[in-house]
């Protein structure tokens, strides 16, 4: 995962690792190559600078406070920002309500179905819940198949109804159904366009004002860099969703989405999806995968 990112730091911050003390041209020196790798990993330009600032302003301010040698201060003050950048301390999703319903909003291809798979069998084995999936895309025949196939692999049921082409409708009996039956979470998934139209918006939005989720999460592929940045800030500023889902970072995704997003939207990355299979999901841990990525 963000090998290249990896590599790129560890060579920006070896320079230091030969000094005796923190000077400002080797500080300088350093974080102009924090900055290039960060960029090369498709952070965003005003976000890779602000980093880069912070990190200046630190590594000249403790130098005499502390006993770290040069290159150890400068990994450690790198990995503190990161995990700041990326979220702070881990969020959970909100599952107080009874039943608790997930909404999952996202484009399509962004791994909407896969995750909402990977969450309910998460929800089954790791909390011991007791979920529904309902299939709320009314416009593919194969995205309501493809649900049915996932549900059928983790042993939880799937509430659909082809004849019903109102997804507002369709996600308020699904919830309808959960409480009847005894389902304490209730996961939905949505249609997904190839690309933000009004449409699609006006649907998520008629959706979440509809069911009033608990928690509303967007779904993004992490390979697609900053588009992922671009379509989160467009979903959030209708939906002002809870947290966000970043999927593919077992591919060969560069890092920036993962890195940038929670700055842009100022909301949590609550996991990540790293696989296709359905046992590959992770909570997100900003500060564990700060170590990833400084090695
Ligand atoms: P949706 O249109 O948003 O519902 O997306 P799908 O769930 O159908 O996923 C689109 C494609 O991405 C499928 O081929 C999935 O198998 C694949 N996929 C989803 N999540 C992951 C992931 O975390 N890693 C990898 N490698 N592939 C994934």
């Amino acid at each position: 995962m963000f090998d290249n990112l990896s590599d790129k730091l560890d060579k920006a911050l070896h320079v230091l690792k030969g000094h005796g003390q923190i000077t400002e041209i080797n500080v300088a020196e350093t974080t102009k190559e924090v900055r290039r790798a960060l960029l090369d990993a498709d952070v965003n330009f005003k976000i890779a600078k602000e980093f880069t600032n912070r990190v200046k302003e630190k590594a000249l301010g403790q130098n005499v406070l502390t006993t770290l040698q040069p290159g150890q201060l400068m990994v450690k003050i790198v990995k503190d920002e990161l995990t700041q950048l990326m979220g702070g301390e881990s969020e959970g999703i909100n599952l107080s309500g009874n039943p608790s319903v997930i909404l999952m909003t996202g484009l399509q291809g962004s791994g909407k179905t896969t995750f909402s798979g990977k969450l309910a069998n998460f929800l089954k084995t790791k909390k011991s819940k007791k979920p529904l999936l309902v299939a709320c895309d009314v416009y593919r025949p194969a995205a309501i198949d493809q649900l049915h196939v996932v549900g059928d692999q983790i042993g939880v049921p799937v509430y659909s109804d082809r004849e019903n082409n109102d997804p507002v409708a369709i996600a308020q009996a699904g919830i309808a159904k959960a409480k009847a039956e005894g389902y304490n979470v209730v996961i939905i998934d949505t249609a997904g366009r190839l690309a933000v139209d009004e449409k699609m918006m006006a649907e998520i939005s008629d959706i979440h004002k509809g069911i009033q989720p608990q928690e509303t999460l967007f779904v993004v592929d992490s390979m697609t860099g900053q588009d992922a940045v671009n379509t989160a800030k467009a979903f959030n500023d209708i939906l002002n969703f809870d947290g966000v889902i970043l999927t593919k970072l077992d591919g060969d995704t560069r890092g920036g989405a993962a890195i940038s997003i929670k700055s842009v939207v100022d909301k949590p990355i609550k996991f990540i999806g790293t696989g296709e299979k359905m046992e590959a999901i992770d909570v997100f841990y900003p500060s564990r995968m700060a170590d990833r990525i400084l090695g």
